[in-house]
């Protein structure tokens, strides 16, 4: 425990039972990061000797409401002396409150509460099987839509797939993103979906041309295919709005969300219009709509209201972007994003801009190869800002 600690030796010896434990007993999966984090507040976190840092990751676009916000705190504490699980097998008032909330806040008709973005995406692709009574999906080049089976057989990137396949639909036909013509020509009798990011996150924070999405609906309608949205990453605030979708004025017949949507607790759902859903037994899951993850999911919600994070997501969006551009490099190839979701795309390779700033004090994230996904707390200062661009351009 880090509070019993105080001398530098015992930090140091800390720190290095954490990475010998993790390299002993930890599946290597992931790349991370070599410092150890301990607290966070707001748009900063702190490693376990006390270093700060500003946090442009906010744990993959999670935190938007900051670090441990005092409401979802309070929320969570107050529910977990109250009830923390009870299964679907029973009604709470909470989930019913998050239900209602979530409908009114995504112009959805139905909710089904699951635990992350992947099983969103499973449930989505299982919803339009269902309603449709086919089979294939036709999704876009560099599209990332989670780690399972059925989620992979639907994201592009060979390095997650291939070692996987085959894929269990075996029919998704791949097309580049934001062309519409290309869906139109992909879509075939056996198609039940159309599955798009509203802006693609993993594959580089690619926004679509304005039109996009509006014509991929018209083709959808023409030709009676499902319509999903992920917006596991672009949701409550990320871009602005509380949904991607509404900057292009499109909607979904299904979507995902999942990521921010509790305020840092793991939490997803799958939101659907009025007759797509369903029926009696078609789906669960014994963790979905928890009493404790629908209270941090409600006390997020209302933070995003109080504090009109939306205003301050596209304010700040808007004040990043232009100090961004306003850096005159040439090893920027292009800056591009909606609200707080921001991508700096670099002529090379840019793991090394994430060391050097992590050094100084700033969390990067660098996603497809060389771009920067910027995706800080909703409420990060223009203070902070200031300090990211200038740890940025020195990088
Ligand atoms: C992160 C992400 C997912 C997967 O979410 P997990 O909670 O990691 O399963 C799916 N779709 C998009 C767009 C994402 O960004």
């Amino acid at each position: 425990m880090t509070e019993d600690i105080t001398g530098p030796q015992d930090l140091q010896a800390l720190y290095d039972s954490v990475m010998e434990k993790d390299s002993k007993y930890v599946m290597q999966t992931y790349g991370r990061q070599p410092i150890v984090l301990s607290k966070g507040t707001g748009a900063l976190v702190q490693d376990i000797y006390g270093k700060e840092y500003i946090d442009c990751v906010a744990g993959i676009a999670v935190n938007n409401v900051g670090h441990c916000h005092p409401t979802v705190v309070r929320a969570i504490q107050a529910q977990v002396e109250k009830l923390m699980h009870v299964s679907n097998l029973y009604y709470t008032e909470i989930q019913a409150e998050l239900a209602e909330a979530l409908v009114s806040i995504t112009g959805m008709m139905r909710i089904f509460f699951c635990n992350s973005g992947a099983e969103a995406m499973e449930g989505a692709m299982k919803l339009a099987r269902l309603v449709s009574g086919k089979s294939a999906f036709v999704a876009a080049d560099h599209s990332f839509h989670g780690r399972t089976i059925g989620a992979l057989s639907v994201t592009h990137r060979s390095i997650y797939r291939d070692p996987f396949m085959p894929p269990v639909s075996s029919e998704t036909t791949f097309v580049p993103y934001s062309d519409a013509d290309a869906i139109r020509h992909a879509i075939s009798e056996s198609t039940a979906a159309v599955i798009l990011e509203p802006i693609q996150g993993e594959g580089g924070v690619n926004v679509p041309d304005p039109e996009y999405l509006k014509e991929v609906r018209e083709i959808c309608d023409e030709t009676g295919t499902l319509l999903i949205f992920d917006e596991v990453q672009t949701g409550f605030g990320r871009t602005g709005t509380w949904f991607c979708k509404e900057h292009f004025g499109v909607e979904p017949d299904i979507m995902s969300m999942a990521k921010a949507m509790a305020g840092g607790f793991p939490m997803g759902a799958i939101a659907a219009r009025s007759e797509i859903s369903f029926g009696r037994g078609q789906h669960a899951s014994t963790f979905g709509g928890s009493p404790l993850a629908c209270a941090a999911a409600l006390a997020s919600i209302e933070v995003i209201k109080e504090e009109k994070l939306l205003k301050r997501s596209t304010e700040n969006g808007t004040y990043f972007m232009g100090k961004l551009r306003s850096m005159d490099r040439e090893d920027i190839v292009e800056i591009r994003g909606k609200g707080l979701m921001i991508g700096v795309e670099t002529k090379y390779p840019c793991s090394k801009f994430v060391d050097f700033a992590r050094e100084n004090g700033v969390l990067l994230n660098c996603t497809s190869d060389s771009v920067l996904r910027l995706v800080p707390p909703l409420m990060i200062t223009k203070k902070q800002i200031d300090t990211v661009v200038d740890v940025i351009e020195q990088a």
